[in-house]
């Protein structure tokens, strides 16, 4: 059956193809698009236990990107599932202790958005030549670290794209900023900005809806795209690696197919976690979905009052890809808890919007009993990866350790003995300063290339080749340009008048 994608804030029936959708990004009215009916999956565990990862890639987003042909799809999934990981497992799963971590950091940019960003452009330009786009693809995208790196991974040499990312000047890692301002690929375009990710944000959402712009743009036979998380083509990919995990946990004889698992999933924009959702709605059996969060708990309160309030102090964290006040994935669970009505989700979306806050009815509090919801501080976190390399001499990230952390605090509160799969967003060469830290108990000041050789004397797991490769990669991009500038940079780089 096909399934089609409508609006999560839109009464009307006007449905899209999943192409369509892709190439579109967000719906015209503001919400996010979503399934006009949840396809239905008779996934056989036992045999998705045989397959690759490719394999069990194409059984899933064959559900869900229905006007692509079989050849279509498997060429995307074939483009993005490669070499380019350095572990032909693509997300292998391993046990440490009692818990089983699924790692998703052995893409190109070594973070978990690799295994949606590796085959967004694939989806994207199949879409382009399906619904016989002229234009070239221009993919704008302000940046706090990880997002932009592995969009321009993903889109480098992708003919009939273009992507510019920018960056703040002085607001990400040291390794970040190499692998941004490294970045190879003729397409490829990073600008730093004199300003924070906040005012980069702002300008690049204002920019993708300027007039003036987009009739410049269209005359130059361009197009501007979005590659951001509420993307359909980033958010249904994802949904493989959960059928993948309980499928290896069942290969592994872990697990009788069957027997119920819980995932605890570091959680940002609620994307992660959100094709987890989709993957229990399809069959897989996901008993508990939990939430994990570091110091910014917006969505521990939300799970655990239901009461969505942004309107609260914003942390630095050593996990920043999760330092985030609203999570804009959140809206397509909003639509499910309502039983899919979209004036109802329109209206609490309107009550964030001009009040920074909304609250769910009684009945929509009954509907999230899927999820479970817990935080760590920072001295916590850092206990946990202390602990794990301590005890097992497995090393995790921060981001991973705040999921592995609240996996045990519920188990302590729930005392549940299903099987617990942490997902694994980041590699800890990704985060060296941190991670010595925790380790160590000292307060390193090193960072950079000089802290990943430093974390590799202590723990021996080897050196991922794209930071390898950052040592002597030139610099391709040293462009800088005030937040107000961004629009002729723009201009300039697509030579535009
Ligand atoms: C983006 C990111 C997250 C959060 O994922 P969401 O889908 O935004 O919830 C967690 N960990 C790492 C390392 C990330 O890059």
């Amino acid at each position: 059956m096909e399934t089609l994608y409508r609006s999560t804030r839109e009464t009307a029936s006007r449905t899209m193809t999943s192409s369509q959708a892709v190439l579109q990004g967000l719906t015209p009215d503001g919400g996010l698009f979503v399934p006009v009916n949840l396809p239905t999956a008779h996934f056989d565990f036992d045999q998705l236990a045989t397959m690759s990862y490719q394999e069990v890639a194409y059984e899933v987003l064959k559900l869900f990107f229905t006007d692509y042909t079989e050849a279509e799809l498997k060429a995307c999934i074939q483009a993005a599932y490669g070499t380019q990981f350095d572990d032909p497992a693509i997300a292998p799963v391993t046990k440490h202790g009692k818990q089983y971590y699924l790692e998703l950091f052995h893409g190109p940019t070594i973070a978990f958005k690799d295994l949606a960003l590796q085959i967004l452009p694939q989806l994207m330009t199949t879409a382009a030549k399906k619904n016989q786009l002229a234009s070239e693809v221009v993919i704008l995208t302000a940046t706090s670290g990880d997002t932009g790196k592995a969009a321009m991974a993903g889109f480098a040499d992708v003919p009939q794209t273009r992507i510019i990312v920018f960056y703040p000047k002085d607001g990400v890692s040291a390794i970040q900023k190499q692998q941004m301002i490294t970045q190879a690929g003729e397409n490829t375009y990073v600008v730093a900005i004199n300003g924070n990710f906040d005012e980069a944000q702002t300008k690049v959402k204002e920019l993708l809806n300027d007039p003036d712009l987009h009739a410049k743009l269209a005359a130059s036979q361009f197009q501007f795209s979005s590659a951001n998380s509420i993307n359909i083509g980033r958010l249904f990919p994802q949904v493989a690696y959960y059928v993948y995990a309980y499928a290896q946990l069942i290969k592994q004889g872990q697990i009788k197919n069957g027997d119920e698992v819980n995932f605890s999933v570091p959680t940002g924009n609620f994307g992660d976690i959100l094709a987890g959702y989709y993957a229990k709605q399809l069959g897989t059996p996901i008993h508990k979905l939990i939430c994990a969060s570091n110091r910014n708990n917006v969505l521990t309160d939300f799970f655990n009052t239901g009461v969505y309030n942004k309107n609260r102090d914003f942390y630095l964290t050593s996990s920043p890809s999760m330092d985030i006040l609203v999570s804009s994935n959140l809206e397509r669970l909003i639509f499910y808890l309502t039983g899919e009505d979209p004036v109802q989700t329109a209206s609490l979306m309107a009550d964030l919007k001009t009040t920074g806050q909304y609250s769910l009815s009684p009945a929509m509090r009954q509907a999230i009993k899927d999820f479970w919801a817990g935080f760590v501080t920072e001295g916590q976190d850092q206990y946990e990866i202390h602990h794990l390399y301590a005890r097992h001499h497995y090393t995790i990230d921060p981001h991973t350790a705040v999921a592995s952390a609240v996996a045990k605090q519920y188990q302590a509160a729930t005392k549940d003995q299903r099987p617990m799969v942490v997902v694994s967003t980041a590699s800890p060469y990704k985060f060296p300063q941190a991670v010595l830290t925790a380790i160590t108990g000292e307060d390193v000041t090193v960072d950079g290339l000089a802290a990943v050789d430093q974390l590799h004397d202590l723990i021996k797991t080897p050196i991922p080749a794209t930071v390898e490769n950052l040592r002597d990669a030139p610099v391709r991009h040293n462009k800088v340009t005030e937040t107000a500038g961004m629009g002729s940079t723009i201009k300039q780089i697509l030579n535009l008048n």
